[in-house]
C-alpha cells in the first residue's frame, strides 16, 4: 500500500501557510469529499471551526468526544451549536462510565501514570471507533495557544487513526480569533467567561488566573503544564516522521500531482 508521510508534507505545509481557514477548509472538502469530518471538543477554537463550517459552502459531519464527565456547560454548547448552525454532531463515549473505570482501577487521574490511561480509555479509545470511516478529520489547534503547540503543522498524519490531520487555524493569531469572535457572534461555551481558558474535564480543569499560562488550569494537580491527553498525535510526536496508508490516487490529490497512467 502506499505512503503518505509527513516529511511528504513539508512542501505543501509551507505553501499552505498563506492560505485562510476558510480556504483550508474548501482545500479539505474539495480533496476528502465524504471522507473528511472535523473533531471539536466545545471550546473557543473549535467553536470557530463550527462557525466557519457553518457560513462557507462545506458541508461535513463533526465528530465530539464525550469523556462522561464533562461539565454540563460543554454539553449545552455542543446542543446549541447544533440546534443555531445546523451542525451534524456525532457523540462518541467510553466503554465504561467513570464510576465503572474507578470501581476497577481506582482514581487514574491524580498521577501521571493513571492520567494517560484514564485519557487513552475515556478520549482515544472512543475516537477508534471512526477508524476507516474517514481519511481526513480537521482539528483546530493553533501555534498561538503556545506550549507543544507552538509549531504545530497544518497537516500532519495520524497513524492510529489512518487519517490526515488538518489545522486551518494553525496560523490564526489572537487577534484574529477575537475579531472573529466578535463579528460572528460565535456561540461559545459559557466557561470561558468564568476564567477557563481551556476546557476539558471537570476532574481534571480548573479556571486559570490572571498571569497565568493559557494551559495552566489542564491537570494542574500534575505539575507544570506539560500535560496534553493525546487525542492530537501531533502534541505527542513532535519528533518523528510517521507515515499513513492511502491510495496512490488520494495521495496525489493531497499532493496536488497529476498520476501518469501507462497502458
Ligand atoms: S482529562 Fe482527566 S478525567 Fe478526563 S480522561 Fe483525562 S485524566 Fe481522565
Amino acid at each position: 500500500m502506499p505512503r503518505l508521510s509527513q516529511a511528504d508534507l513539508i512542501q505543501l505545509n509551507r505553501t499552505f501557510d498563506d492560505r485562510t481557514p476558510q480556504e483550508l477548509l474548501l482545500w479539505a472538502n474539495s480533496i476528502f469529499g465524504d471522507r473528511v469530518a472535523a473533531l471539536t471538543s466545545m471550546q473557543e477554537s473549535g467553536n470557530v471551526i463550527c462557525h466557519m463550517l457553518h457560513a462557507t459552502p462545506v458541508h461535513m459531519p463533526l465528530v465530539f468526544v464525550d469523556t462522561g464527565v464533562l461539565f454540563q456547560e460543554t454539553l449545552d454548547t455542543r446542543d446549541r451549536l447544533m440546534a443555531a448552525y445546523g451542525l451534524n454532531i456525532t457523540t462518541l463515549q467510553p466503554k465504561l462510565s467513570m464510576e465503572e473505570q474507578t470501581s476497577q482501577y481506582g482514581v487514574l487521574y491524580l498521577s501521571p501514570e493513571g492520567q494517560k490511561q484514564c485519557c487513552e480509555m475515556r478520549k482515544s479509545e472512543p475516537l477508534d471507533a471512526i477508524k476507516g470511516q474517514y481519511d481526513a478529520l480537521i482539528g483546530s489547534l493553533r501555534r498561538a495557544d503556545g506550549g507543544r503547540r507552538e509549531s504545530c503543522p497544518i497537516l500532519a498524519v495520524d497513524t492510529r487513526l489512518n487519517v490526515l490531520r488538518i489545522n486551518p487555524l494553525a496560523n490564526f493569531t489572537n487577534e484574529q480569533m477575537e475579531e472573529y469572535i466578535e463579528k460572528n457572534n460565535v456561540i461559545l461555551n459559557p466557561l470561558h467567561k468564568q476564567g477557563f481558558s481551556t476546557i476539558g474535564c471537570n476532574r481534571c480543569t480548573t479556571p486559570v488566573l490572571p498571569g497565568e499560562p493559557k494551559r495552566a488550569g489542564r491537570w494542574r494537580h500534575l505539575g507544570p503544564w506539560s500535560v496534553y491527553c493525546g487525542i492530537n498525535p501531533t502534541d505527542l510526536d513532535p519528533e518523528r516522521s510517521p507515515a499513513v496508508d492511502f491510495s496512490q490516487d488520494l495521495i496525489d490529490r493531497i499532493l496536488g500531482r497529476s498520476t501518469d497512467f501507462m497502458i
